[in-house]
C-alpha cells in the first residue's frame, strides 16, 4: 500500500511517524483537550524542581558519569530495596539513560545479534518493535486479547524458537492498564528458565497501580540473574519531558548494556540526575499519595466515559484507560481518533497502531487520565456530543 520512503533504511520502511506525533499535531491544530499522548498537564513536586535549579546554579552542567551520577545510582538501588527487596549494586548493576526509551534501544543493541528473535506482547509501546528491528533482531508477537488482555499460554510457548533471545514484558501494561497476574508471571519466568532466555521488563508504571500489587519479574525464583529491569522517572515523578530512565541487571548483562549506551547518548542530563537523586528517596507518603491521586483521576474519567456510553475496560494500573467504541456505533479506532479533535474537540490514541495484527485493536480507543480534574471534566463535557449524535 504505502510506497517506499526515499532515504529511509530498509529496516525502518513502514514505521512512518508515530501515532503520538500525529495525534498531538491534530490536538494542537484543533485546540482539542489532549487525552492522547501520556503526559501530565501538571508538574511534579516543587522539591524536585528546586533541586534541579539548585544543581544548575551549583555548576553541575557538564557531562555526567557515563553510567549515571553516583548519588542517583545509589538512590535507585535504595528504591529497589525499599519497594521490592531487590538488592542491586549501584556501580556495577544500575545504569542511567536518557529515558526508558533509550534504555529499550540500548538493551536490544547490546543483547541481540542479527536474526535473533524477541518475543513481546501486543498491543505494545511503539518503540519496542522499532528498537528490536533497528538492532537487526526479529519481533515475535503474542496477542493480549481484549477485554481482559490475557494471553493464551500455548501461543506464548509456540512463539519461542531456538533463535529466541529474550522475552519483553511490560507490566503495568501500556495501553491496556493490565497488571500481569502472578500465574502469568510464573509461566513467563518458567519459560525464561527452561529456554535460557533474558527477560526484559518495562516497569515505568510501577507506582501507578490501583488493583493488586506490582511484582517485578526479577523477584521470582531464578529471575534476578536473567532480567533487565527498566524503569523511568518520567511517570513516577511527573516529569515526562526530563527523559531520565534506568536499568537494573546483573553485572555481566549491565556491562553489555553500557557498551551500547556509551555510543547511543553516552550520558544523561547532569542537573536532572542530581534532582532525581533526591526524588527516589522521597518518603513513602509521596508514593502512596501519587497512587491515591491517580486512582481518583482514573475513577473520574472511567465513570464519565461509561456514562457517555463507551465500553470501559477499567485499568488496574498505568494512567490510561481503554474503551470499546462499538456501543457508540463506531468500529474503526483510527477513523474515530482522526475525527475526534476537529468534531468533538478531544484527542485520544487509536491503539490498533500498537499491534502487528491491527484488527485486534480496531474497536478500542485509549484515553490518558494524567490530567487535572478541570481538564478531565472539560473533555467529558465535550464528549457528551458523541452520545447526542448517536441517539438522535
Ligand atoms: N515504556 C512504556 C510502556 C511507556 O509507556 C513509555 C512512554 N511513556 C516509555 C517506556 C518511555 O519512557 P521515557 O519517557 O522515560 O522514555
Ligand atoms: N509513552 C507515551 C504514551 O504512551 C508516549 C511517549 C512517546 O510519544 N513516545 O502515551
Amino acid at each position: 500500500m504505502s510506497s517506499r520512503q526515499p532515504h529511509l533504511s530498509a529496516r525502518l520502511q513502514g514505521f512512518g511517524t508515530t501515532i503520538f506525533t500525529e495525534m498531538t499535531r491534530l490536538a494542537l491544530q484543533h485546540s482539542a483537550v489532549n487525552l492522547g499522548q501520556g503526559f501530565p498537564n501538571f508538574d511534579g513536586p516543587e522539591f524536585i524542581k528546586e533541586a534541579a535549579i539548585a544543581a544548575i546554579r551549583a555548576g553541575h552542567n557538564q557531562y555526567a558519569r557515563m553510567t549515571g551520577i553516583p548519588d542517583l545510582n545509589r538512590a535507585i538501588a535504595e528504591h529497589q530495596r525499599r519497594f521490592y527487596d531487590l538488592r542491586y549494586d549501584p556501580d556495577s548493576e544500575i545504569t542511567v539513560y536518557s529515558g526508558a526509551t533509550e534504555a529499550i534501544c540500548a538493551v536490544f543493541q547490546a543483547l541481540c545479534d542479527t536474526g535473533d528473535e524477541v518475543v513481546l506482547f501486543e498491543p505494545f509501546y511503539d518503540s519496542y518493535r522499532a528498537s528490536i528491528t533497528m538492532a537487526g533482531a526479529v519481533p515475535r508477537v503474542v496477542t493480549l486479547r481484549a477485554p481482559d488482555f490475557s494471553y493464551r499460554p500455548e501461543e506464548l510457548e509456540a512463539a519461542i524458537t531456538p533463535k529466541t533471545r529474550a522475552i519483553l514484558l511490560n507490566s503495568p501494561h501500556n495501553p491496556s492498564g493490565k497488571l500481569f497476574s502472578r500465574s502469568e508471571l510464573e509461566h513467563i519466568a518458567a519459560l525464561c528458565r527452561e529456554h535460557d532466555l533474558i527477560a526484559v521488563t518495562d516497569e515505568v508504571y510501577e507506582h501507578l497501580v490501583y488493583e493488586g500489587t506490582h511484582v517485578p519479574l526479577a523477584t521470582l525464583p531464578g529471575m534476578r540473574e536473567r532480567t533487565v529491569l527498566i524503569s523511568s522517572s518520567g511517570k513516577t515523578f511527573s516529569f515526562t519531558g526530563w527523559k531520565v530512565g534506568h536499568t537494573c541487571a546483573p553485572p555481566a548483562i549491565t556491562a553489555a548494556l553500557r557498551c551500547a549506551h556509551q555510543f547511543v547518548t553516552f550520558c544523561t542530563a547532569t542537573p536532572l540526575q542530581h534532582a532525581l537523586a533526591r526524588a527516589f528517596v522521597a518518603d513513602d507518603s509521596f508514593f502512596t499519595g501519587l497512587t491515591a491521586e491517580y486512582r481518583a483521576r482514573r475513577d473520574r474519567l472511567c465513570d464519565g466515559l461509561r456514562e457517555i456510553g463507551l465500553g470501559v475496560l477499567t485499568p488496574a494500573g498505568t494512567y490510561f484507560v481503554m474503551t470499546d467504541i462499538r456501543p457508540l456505533g463506531y468500529s474503526d479506532d483510527l477513523e474515530f481518533c482522526r475525527m475526534l479533535p476537529e468534531k468533538i474537540g478531544v484527542a485520544a490514541i487509536p491503539p490498533s497502531s500498537f499491534y502487528v495484527n491491527p484488527h485486534e485493536g480496531r474497536h478500542l480507543v485509549r484515553w490518558a487520565f494524567c490530567k487535572t480534574d478541570e481538564v478531565l471534566d472539560e473533555a467529558l463535557r465535550r464528549l457528551q456530543k458523541l452520545r447526542v449524535s448517536t441517539s438522535s
